[in-house]
């Protein structure tokens, strides 16, 4: 067998983390986490010390969105999984439309594809690379689609529905693009993201961006008398998280991590900032795939190329299977393709976290472990 390839220390990325979920922690968030590490990690929600984190990225997320007078944000435990099956209890009311271009809006149209107090909804289906949009349907009391499909790599702009019924609310997942592509709240009823994407932090919390309409479509559902478990009951989880707590008990540390990453957010500049440095990243990796001669982006129309996870598929020549192994085996990790999607492929995450630099020198590394092998 040939000798392990090893990559010069200099071409290396200062930080090897390019997953895209979980991703990129900041070494100085867990640094702050451990100043805290008697005082606020293991003691009660319920108390001043965890409340005041609670408070301090309820606030920061509003800040850094620019939310719209009257939106709220609320959290809960359980990730956007667990938002998905909230929404199908908590905020449909009876037909929803679903664009579907990846697995993770495949997953949300199919919790509400089984519930069997809802209608059968609308799927506006896409093949993998490309985007699927919603259109006006008379019915349709609720629009869902996904900013960042992070299967694929493809972001579409957030957007209403011209000609949709009044009153119809739109639910954006924006579970990798919020906090890497810019976005207009406006433009959406419930924007919501769980904090180990874009926001550095840790899994298991669901945070949405809330508008008032879709907050009384919460309190209109649950007064109608539905079943609601009350895990996923979302007015509750509003309720708690106007007393900044959640309904049960979350991950301490998360809730630290992820209030610490979006202050520091904030204090870069904002969501402007963060699309920005996304944007550089994005630069650095579809431009390097043009020019290469054995790299491309997989998604073709270069306006859905995303902003938050880019997806380079090679040319059969290389296994990007075996490349992916080299790269971790020098500390460069996650750079897998998703699963399901099958393909020659490499997925890269571009959250702001990512240093654009580390992209550059990612891109340096795989034209190093190509001609290597
Ligand atoms: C990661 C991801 C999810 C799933 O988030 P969990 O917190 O693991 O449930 C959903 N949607 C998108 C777009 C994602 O990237």
């Amino acid at each position: 067998m040939a000798d392990p390839i090893r990559i010069p220390d200099d071409l290396k990325p200062v930080d090897g983390r390019f997953g895209s979920g979980p991703s990129k922690v900041r070494p100085e968030g867990v640094a702050a986490l451990s100043r805290v590490a008697t005082t606020f990690m293991g003691t009660s929600h319920r108390q001043r010390t965890v409340k005041d984190q609670v408070a301090r990225l309820r606030a920061g997320i509003a800040q850094f969105f620019s939310a719209p007078d009257g939106y709220e944000v609320i959290i809960s435990n359980g990730g956007t999984s667990a938002f998905w099956e909230t929404a199908a209890f908590g905020l449909i009311r009876d037909k929803a439309q679903f664009a579907e271009f990846g697995e993770f809006g495949a997953k949300f149209a199919k919790a509400v594809r089984d519930a069997p107090f809802l209608a059968e909804p609308t799927v506006h289906k896409a093949p993998a690379g490309s985007a699927a949009y919603l259109t006006a349907e008379a019915g349709v009391d609720t629009y869902a689609s996904v900013q960042n499909e992070t299967s694929t790599g493809v972001a579409v702009p957030v957007q209403r529905v011209a000609g949709a019924d009044p009153g119809a609310l739109v639910l954006t997942d924006a579970t990798s693009g919020g906090g890497s592509i810019d976005v207009d709240l406006t433009q959406t009823d419930v924007y919501y993201l769980a904090p180990q994407k874009a926001f550095g932090s840790d899994g298991g919390l669901w945070i949405a961006l809330m508008s008032p309409a879709a907050i009384a479509r919460a309190h209109e559902i649950k007064e109608s008398g539905r079943y609601i478990p009350q895990f996923l009951d979302l007015v509750t989880a509003v309720e708690q998280s106007r007393l900044e707590q959640t309904y049960n008990t979350p991950a301490l540390a998360t809730v630290f991590l992820a209030a610490e990453q979006v202050d520091w957010m904030n204090a870069q500049g904002g969501l402007g900032w963060a699309a920005k440095r996304s944007a550089e990243s994005a630069a650095a990796i579809y431009g390097w795939a043009d020019r290469s001669e054995v790299a491309s982006p997989f998604v073709t129309d270069p306006a859905l190329r995303s902003h938050a996870v880019a997806t380079i598929d090679f040319a059969d020549s290389v296994d990007a299977a075996q490349l992916a192994k080299v790269l971790r085996a020098n500390g460069i990790v996650d750079t897998e393709p998703y699963r399901k999607l099958g393909r020659n492929q490499l997925r890269i995450a571009l959250y702001p976290t990512v240093d654009p630099a580390d992209v550059e020198a990612l891109t340096r590394c795989i034209d190093y472990v190509i001609h290597k092998s």
